[in-house]
């Protein structure tokens, strides 16, 4: 596991903190409200510095995804799938991360964050199929399999 580590920044260390805590945020701007991820210094929409972390609930719908087959190091199990979500909470919020569904994502579709604990230092985020009332924090939850991308012949 691990064949690459994100390497947390000036900017990225307390987001990473908090996902190790599974607490899912993104930053907002005390100037004019906009959210953005991922984190950086200042807010592309006013230029101001000043911000705080908004939590929000960890899920949202699936605006799209690749298969990477390419093992870009050694080590990397390829394929592997990476989603990008567009937050329920925050539209403008698309975060990416490892596909932890049984089947293919479908478009639009609503999916939960898992979180993977790789270490005493990391933790990732990943994304699985889901509803608002089902649990965020079990990683490898058993979903009902809902399989539209191959569906019988007709
Ligand atoms: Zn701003």
């Amino acid at each position: 596991m691990a064949a690459y580590r994100p390497e947390p920044d000036r900017d990225s260390r307390q987001w990473w903190e908090r996902i190790g805590r599974h607490e899912f945020a993104v930053q907002e701007c005390d100037t004019c409200g906009l959210a953005r991820f991922p984190a950086r210094a200042f807010c592309p929409g006013c230029r101001t510095e000043a911000w705080h972390w908004r939590e929000v609930e960890a899920e949202g719908v699936v605006e799209s995804w690749i298969v990477n087959h390419q093992p870009f190091m050694p080590g990397l199990q390829v394929p592997y799938l990476v989603v990008m979500v567009r937050l329920a909470a925050v539209p403008g919020c698309l975060v990416y991360g490892n596909w932890h569904g049984e089947r293919p994502p479908e478009y639009g579709e609503r999916v939960r964050a898992c979180y993977t604990r790789v270490d005493e230092d990391l933790t990732l985020v990943g994304w699985s199929p889901g509803r608002p009332d089902e649990d965020v924090a079990t990683p490898g939850i058993r979903m009902p399999i809902r399989s539209t991308a191959n569906p019988p012949a007709t």
